[in-house]
């Protein structure tokens, strides 16, 4: 059923011609089945191109090697410091690890990034963060020790070795100078020694996907996928050394953090991206760059629904063609707020009061298209991230020579947890696209800052165990 039925049904007021402009407007919104098989096959292509070396160098999706092999064997121990860089907010953990299996984070804190410092310096974000080490260390006294340190720095690195990552650039909303193309060790390094106030010993840094896998891994063996919604989104899997050409050896299996955000930054998603995806990326910080990113993750869903509904409301089909002030403040229409809308049912009262903060006086029948535009936009965003997440377990499975593949996906992110229905549009669409797998997924519980503490406690015991 073409869903201007559906909607013409509700509406009290509206006549049919709108009914059919608003079905319009939503229509290339809505993915066929046969549109996502194609997004799949050609995510499949880009991966391949990512892996290649001589493709590389031009592919979108940049498959990057994470130089993570091994996985925890359970002799592993000791405190480990995490810090968790990558998208609203800055983390600094101390997690314990007692024999592998068994890990808790002893304390946290979360530390608010400043707008001025996330697109200032280098050098002052660095030594912000210094900072608020300084400051935990001191909460969980112990400024005197030199712990060894995992960072999780979610942004696309080149990476030649587990504790060395050279930023290639910067991405949701980060936009600091003098850091692109320098190695992220070597800049909190040299803040540590400009504070002359302590040492710490950086032994890994890894994506907030790989944290992620890592530390569901530990829970499910079967655990070979990492993927976040949160800000951005991004995902890792374990692929064949043999098929990794930009790392010697073929032997054993990597982690390959795809930086998959970037598919369609080569013009291949032109075909279904619109011209609220196309305003979205040119008012964004990195026009052009992040277009899969864009479609999907939470600091851009919000973003789109504001400008449909100022389109709408331009074209007379919103709020009898009175746009607010406030709806034209760009990301005042959060991504939690879809979230609300999404679980509002009877008497659309949440709707209300949302359109109502945003100074916008809305009908009964304004609130129905609010809510569908909401309800259209997440739905494409799991679709098109399940469509993703197919074309990845299906790889594995062939690289594996499976007939049937059981895989587990581990996965953070607050769209991802928080969202009504994104996870189950997304495990439908993995189910429907991937029919020789039986995907689980399972959330990860703090993995981005947990799984760089386990990585660095693996790297440490292979560390000593070279010693002797
Ligand atoms: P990060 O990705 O920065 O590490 P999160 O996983 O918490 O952190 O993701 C933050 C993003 O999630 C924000 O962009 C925000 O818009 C979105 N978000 C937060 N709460 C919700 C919610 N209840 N529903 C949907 N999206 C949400
Ligand atoms: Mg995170």
């Amino acid at each position: 059923m073409i869903a201007s039925h559906l909607l013409a049904y509700f509406f009290t007021e509206l006549s049919h011609d709108q009914v059919q402009r608003v079905d319009k407007y939503l229509y290339c919104m809505r993915l066929s089945d046969e549109t996502l098989q194609e997004v799949s096959s050609l995510f499949r292509k880009e991966m391949e191109k990512g892996l290649g070396a001589d493709s590389n160098p031009t592919a979108s999706v940049k498959m990057l090697p994470t130089f993570v092999r091994s996985t925890p064997d359970g002799t592993e121990k000791g405190d480990f410091l995490a810090l968790d860089l990558g998208g609203t907010n800055f983390r600094v953990l101390l997690v314990r690890v007692r024999n592998g299996m068994r890990h808790s984070v002893e304390k946290h804190k979360i530390y608010k990034i400043p707008l001025d410092i996330m697109q200032g310096t280098g050098d002052e974000l660095f030594d912000y963060i210094v900072n608020c080490i300084s400051k935990f260390l001191e909460y969980i006294g112990m400024k005197g020790v030199s712990l060894p340190l995992g960072f999780t720095f979610s942004f696309p690195c080149h990476q030649n070795r587990l504790n060395e990552a050279i930023l290639l650039k910067w991405t949701k909303g980060f936009k600091a100078t003098g850091c692109e193309g320098e190695d992220v060790v070597c800049l909190l390094r040299d803040a540590i020694r400009r504070r002359e106030e302590f040492d710490l010993n950086v032994v890994a840094v890894v994506n907030d996907t790989v944290g992620t896998m890592m530390s569901c891994g530990f829970e499910d063996p079967y655990c070979e996928v990492g993927l976040i919604v949160g800000t951005g989104s991004n995902a890792c899997y374990m692929e064949e050394m043999k098929n990794v050409e930009l790392v010697e050896g073929d032997e054993g299996r990597m982690c390959i953090n795809m930086e998959w955000g970037s598919f369609g930054d080569n013009g291949c998603l032109d075909d279904i991206r619109t011209e609220f995806d196309v305003v979205v990326d040119e008012n964004s910080l990195n026009a052009g760059k992040q277009r899969f990113e864009k479609m999907i993750s939470g600091m851009y869903l919000g973003e789109i629904v504001r400008n449909i509904l100022i389109r709408f409301t331009e074209r007379g089909l919103l709020f009898r063609g009175r746009i607010s002030e406030r709806l034209k403040t760009r990301g005042i229409f959060e991504t939690k707020f879809l979230s609300q809308i999404e679980s509002d049912h009877l008497a659309l009262v949440q709707v209300h009061s949302i359109l109502q903060r945003l100074g916008l006086e809305s009908t009964c029948d304004d609130r129905i298209i609010v809510k569908e535009v909401c309800t259209v936009i997440a739905r494409r965003a799991g679709q098109l991230c399940g469509a993703g997440m197919a074309a990845v377990v299906d790889k594995i499975r062939e690289n594996r020579g499976m007939d049937f593949l059981k895989i587990t996906v581990g996965v953070d992110g607050s769209l991802y947890k928080f969202h009504p229905h994104f996870s189950s549009v997304m495990h439908e669409t993995v189910k429907q696209l991937s029919p020789k797998c039986e995907v689980t997924f399972l959330q990860s519980e703090d993995g981005s800052g947990k799984g760089a503490a386990l990585i660095t406690a693996v790297a440490c015991r292979i560390r000593e165990a070279g010693q002797h």
